[in-house]
């Protein structure tokens, strides 16, 4: 029996109140489905297509829930991320959309592009030098000096609310579910749609995926308690978190079923997939429930199941290279 989800930092309310918040502002991703995966896997697999959210990836979701719940003095002190990655332009987006001054803090050595789509935003970027100076220490003085409020990637509640609508727009697309897949970092998405599916599709297994180099969430898992690692070495840049939120495992103790692990190599052949069949570029990390479900690391026979891409930025020439 899975206990109730009261003591848990959100429960169901707090993903559906996301979901009204993020209506025609977010964009309702498409579900896809291939005919030639559904062959290879004897599957029916549904794909949850967040390469195709605003600033391309589902974390515009979380940080636009986080943002839209500022009180009207947070609004004009602004917020502050660090982030080089897409809680950044998640954050700036948002804060765009709702004239909210913004300053993300970015390593000095960040790619061009990556700072160039924050700035286009209208967000402030703040460099720093990541073997010299502490962004904590930045953060501090940002929120002391300005009044900003910081928003973190993935612990907190109202960005974990606001990444669990993804699983709402599936399960009404596609019913009940016999088992979905859904990509790990930090959590913050995994344990939104855990708290959805529990809710929408009781009976449906829910299954974490994170990089082989990283397996930090499943160690922690098996463990009990989170596990801090070093920084893991692998392609999926988005999950190269050394530990799991301390709000977002207890939902993933509670409601989540099992975590799983896929190389580099499984995460290339999930991009190559995907480019060739289904004609969409993904990243590496929002490709890690794919491969999970293609490459047989999860046993999906005749089982009608949710894949979660999570997000298509990546650099082309990067992408090319994978590819070659
Ligand atoms: C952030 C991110 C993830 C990991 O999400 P968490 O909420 O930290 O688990 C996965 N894929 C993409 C594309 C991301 O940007």
């Amino acid at each position: 029996m899975r206990s109730p989800t009261k003591a848990l930092a959100i429960e169901y309310a707090d993903v559906a109140a996301a979901h009204a918040r993020l209506q025609g502002v977010a964009h309702r991703t498409p579900v896809h489905t291939s005919q030639t995966a559904n062959a290879l896997t004897g599957a029916q697999l549904f794909f949850k297509c967040e390469n195709f959210q605003r600033m391309g990836a589902f974390k515009f979701r979380g940080a636009y829930n986080a943002l839209a719940q500022f009180t009207p003095e947070q609004r004009k002190s602004g917020v502050c991320a660090f982030s080089s990655g897409n809680h950044a332009q998640g954050v700036a987006l948002s804060a765009q959309l709702l004239g909210i001054p913004a300053a993300i803090v970015m390593p000095l050595d960040s790619p061009a592009v990556k700072m160039t789509a924050t700035r286009g935003y209208g967000a402030e970027v703040i460099t720093y030098d990541r073997y010299t100076q502490d962004r904590e220490a930045i953060g501090r003085q940002l929120a002391q000096e300005r009044g900003m409020t910081l928003i973190p990637p993935y612990d907190h509640a109202h960005v974990m609310a606001g990444q669990g609508t993804a699983a709402i727009e599936l399960f009404e697309d596609t019913g009940p579910l016999d088992l979905l897949l859904v990509c790990l970092g930090g959590g913050g998405l995994l344990s939104g749609c855990a708290v959805v599916a529990q809710q929408l599709s009781p009976d449906c297994r829910v299954i974490g995926v994170e990089p082989e180099a990283g397996n930090d969430v499943q160690q922690s898992k098996q463990l009990g308690h989170i596990v801090k690692i070093d920084t893991p070495r692998t392609i999926a840049d988005g999950a190269q978190t050394q530990q799991v939120g301390q709000l977002t495992f207890p939902v993933i103790q509670t409601l989540v079923d099992d975590i799983v692990t896929v190389s580099d190599a499984q995460l290339v052949e999930a991009m190559r997939f995907t480019a060739a069949r289904m004609k969409m570029v993904i990243e590496p990390t929002g490709a890690l429930a794919m491969a999970a479900a293609m490459q047989g690391v999860v046993d999906v026979r005749g089982k009608r199941v949710g894949v979660l891409i999570s997000g298509g930025n990546i650099d082309i020439a990067q992408f090319a290279k994978y590819l070659a």
